[in-house]
């Protein structure tokens, strides 16, 4: 675009002085603002700086009657006639070089249609924070102190600055905390104390004890890796776009299917994004990357602004061929993109769940059309959506059957959780509790899954059935230990909770449900020789403290790991020769039409956990609903026939692969506000819908769960055979809407999360 726009502003200087019309022609440029006024805004751009605005850098330009100065992202420059009416003009320019490139421009524009976000929202979510504040024009770097070993004692002056640099800080900023001259601070930068903050590794994070885990580069592949790797090589020599889904068990040997084609994607000169879950995103995911390519940067959630614009300056300068990430890392800045991977493709966490509510894997599937590069989507449970596509030809499918190595996939049980007995010794049955001993004595480890965290789920009056609840959320207070509090899952809250029912003065509540603190008790008491841990979002809030549970997992000192969905992904444990699954049913029949699919991928998931190594191993899957279409597939390691039986129940209600939702979410503090919104957008949708039967308006409804931080919640939803006529009536109706003050409402374009 940036090219487009030279030369046709050669041209125009090429043209002659005496040319009339050249008084009421100029240089327009197409301005987004980040927030406030949605549409783009035409700007005079005067000569002076013609040579520096350019889509893709910000600008500065007067808004409104008080020509308040606002930050812009210029989109498009024009030459041409300029309009009737004055245009304002642009007064300056923020970054030295433009932060996005034209494809980016062209993406964002989209992404704004595509899920009804605003273009400025879209432009800001996919530049990191950090790359924001450091592009601008003559900005000094940020330094800070490198925590390297000083040559000799540093002296008052110098050990005043370095005190002042454990934060990012520039030289200025560093000499007036420091009260030394900059001179000093320059000094420090010479010797290596002090470095540009982002290109530091900081001490304590250097280079851990930790041994890497070594994955050597297979002598050869699986017949169905091999021919998996040769249709995406095909795809790479022909450069054109298609998308291969590696559909494949688990310890099928996918990764090493992703590692390879990167190989290729490198040999070729270009660069590879792989995308991972987040919670995946561990030591052991990014150590195999690294053992085989060296130089790899790895974008998490943890990276501090500075690290984050570090990593971007390094891909977008070519010097890193491999980028593996969350979600956010599909927008890494590669300037010789190759390749897209997204592994545990038909996981929720790559739809972002805050404006813009993007999709990665559908973001991934636009950048590589634009490309023309190969996407790679692989999973033990694709996505149904990703299914159909496959079934309909227009994506290709490779199956990977079995594990490498020809490894078993490992006996699945099932307790009927109805059955009398079965639950004789709390929520650990009989039939698992005798898994567990027969895994221990064999000398293997023994994962346990239930996805509730805190002590127990219900805390309730034995006389009155009166459940705590939150005070601001429309939900159930979790009992958690020790201190005897509750904790609300939807906000945070925490209760004290009374020794006596607050309703009917009875004494004493009773605990009911069991959630991963209770399991973790009990497992002890029923198992004192084994070494228990548990690892849920409670356990694991510090830092590191997910690598370290999963590495002395690892090194058997752990015999027994409890925890929630965190250890159903991914990860890779040879002895482990028991998964227990204590509740399939915990998420089965929550009021989402994807429950019975997530149940299903989950403990597919967490049952492949299991047998991976010579000795074998065992499923344990306590259900209510063992002929549960979901869990019987899970049971019989048969995906596909989850598929076949989900696919005909989708299409016969249209919902997605079969049809689009747009779902609206009104909050308020006032439900009277709420309910009142919903039914005003349901009307004007239905209005707006007259003549269109195939498109139903569902609602207003309180959401599944009806309050939450002290917003009354109301939802409505959309169903239709296609997402862009849903898309267009949403437009047409809501178009002008004024929303009351005490009201905030969000459209959600093909929703993941239902509640
Ligand atoms: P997945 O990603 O499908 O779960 P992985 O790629 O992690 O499977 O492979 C599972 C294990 O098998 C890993 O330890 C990996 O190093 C090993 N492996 C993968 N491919 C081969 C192969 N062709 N020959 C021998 N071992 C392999
Ligand atoms: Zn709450």
């Amino acid at each position: 675009m940036s090219q487009q726009h030279t030369s046709q502003r050669e041209l125009f200087e090429s043209r002659p002085q005496w040319d009339e019309d050249d008084a009421r022609r100029g240089t327009i440029a197409t301005v987004v603002l980040p927030e406030g006024v949605e549409k783009p805004l035409d700007y005079l751009v005067p000569e002076s700086l013609a040579a520096e605005v350019e889509p893709g850098r910000r600008v500065r330009v007067p808004l409104g009657r008080a020509n308040r100065e606002t930050l812009a992202y210029c989109v498009a420059v024009r030459h041409g006639d300029l309009p009737q009416a004055p245009l304002k003009s642009v007064v300056g320019v923020e970054d030295a070089k433009p932060l996005l490139s034209a494809r980016m421009i062209e993406l964002t524009k989209w992404m704004a249609d595509r899920w009804m976000a605003r273009w400025g929202e879209v432009l800001e979510a996919v530049l990191p924070a950090g790359v924001r504040l450091r592009n601008r024009v003559r900005l000094s770097p940020l330094l800070m102190a490198t925590g390297v070993e000083p040559p000799r004692k540093p002296t008052p002056a110098q050990a005043k600055v370095l005190a002042a640099a454990t934060e990012p800080k520039t030289a200025d900023q560093l000499a007036a905390a420091s009260g030394a001259s900059r001179a000093v601070v320059q000094r420090l930068v010479k010797l290596g104390l002090l470095a540009e903050a982002g290109a530091v590794e900081r001490p304590g994070r250097a280079k851990a004890e930790r041994p890497a885990i070594v994955h050597d580069r297979p002598a050869e592949l699986s017949p169905a890796q091999a021919s998996s790797l040769a249709s995406i090589k095909d795809a790479m020599a022909a450069k054109r776009h298609e998308t291969i889904v590696l559909f494949g068990v688990t310890g099928s040997g996918k990764t090493e299917v992703y590692l390879q084609a990167v190989e290729e994607t490198v040999s070729y000169g270009r660069q590879a994004i792989v995308l991972v879950p987040e919670i995946s995103l561990t030591p052991q995911t990014c150590d195999r990357f690294r053992a085989r390519f060296g130089t790899v940067a790895v974008l998490h959630s943890h990276l501090t602004a500075a690290e984050r614009h570090a990593q971007w300056r390094e891909i977008a300068s070519g010097r890193v061929n491999v980028v593996v990430g969350a979600r956010s890392a599909i927008f890494a800045p590669t300037p010789r993109l190759g390749l897209i991977v997204i592994d545990e493709e038909h996981e929720s966490s790559f739809k972002q769940a805050t404006a813009p509510r993007y999709h990665a894997r559908d973001v991934a599937e636009w950048i590589a059309k634009a490309e023309g590069v190969p996407l790679v989507l692989g999973s033990a449970t694709p996505a149904l959506e990703t299914f159909a596509r496959c079934l309909s030809g227009e994506w290709t499918m490779c199956r990977l059957a079995d594990r490498v190595g020809g490894g078993q996939l490992p006996a699945v049980i099932t307790v009927d959780l109805r059955e009398r007995g079965s639950r004789s010794r709390g929520a650990v049955s009989p039939r698992l509790a005798a898994g567990i001993r027969w895994a221990l004595d064999a000398g293997g480890q023994v994962m346990l899954l239930l996805n509730r965290r805190g002590f127990a789920t219900h805390v309730q009056c034995r006389a009155c059935g009166h459940t705590a609840r939150c005070d601001q959320c429309d939900l159930a207070l979790t009992l958690h230990q020790p201190g005897n509090r509750g904790i609300c899952h939807g906000c945070g809250l925490v209760a004290r909770l009374p020794a006596d029912c607050p309703d009917c003065h009875a004494p004493g509540l009773v605990h009911s449900g069991t959630g991963t603190q209770r399991l973790e008790e009990q497992v002890r008491a029923s198992f004192p020789d084994a070494a228990v841990a548990r690892m849920d979002t409670d356990t694991m809030r510090t830092r590191g403290s997910h690598e370290r549970t999963l590495d002395a997992f690892r090194n058997r000192q752990i015999d027994i790991l409890v925890g929630t969905q965190m250890i159903a992904k991914g990860l890779d444990f040879p002895s482990v020769m028991l998964v227990g699954v204590v509740n399939a049913d915990a998420a089965l029949h929550l009021a989402d039409f994807r429950a019975a699919e997530r149940t299903c991928q989950l403990v597919t998931q967490v049952a492949g956990r299991s047998g991976r190594g010579p000795l074998g191993g065992r499923v344990v899957v306590q259900t209510s609903t063992p002929d549960h279409p979901a869990i019987r597939a899970a049971a019989t390691h048969d995906y596909e026939a989850f598929v076949r039986s989900e696919l005909p129940a989708r299409e016969a209600l249209l919902y997605p692969p079969y049809g689009s939702i747009v779902r609206m979410v009104v909050r308020s503090i006032d439900e009277r506000a709420a309910s009142d919104w919903a039914g005003h957008l349901v009307e004007r949708l239905r209005r707006a819908a007259e003549g269109m039967p195939e498109i139903r308006v569902l609602g207003p409804a309180p959401a599944p769960i009806a309050r939450l931080r002290d917003r009354f919640r109301w939802h409505l939803q959309l169903h239709g055979p296609d997402g862009t006529s849903l898309r267009a009536l949403v437009a047409r109706a809501t178009a002008g809407l004024k929303t009351p003050d005490n009201v905030a409402w969000i459209i959600d374009v093909d929703p993941v999360d239902m509640l």
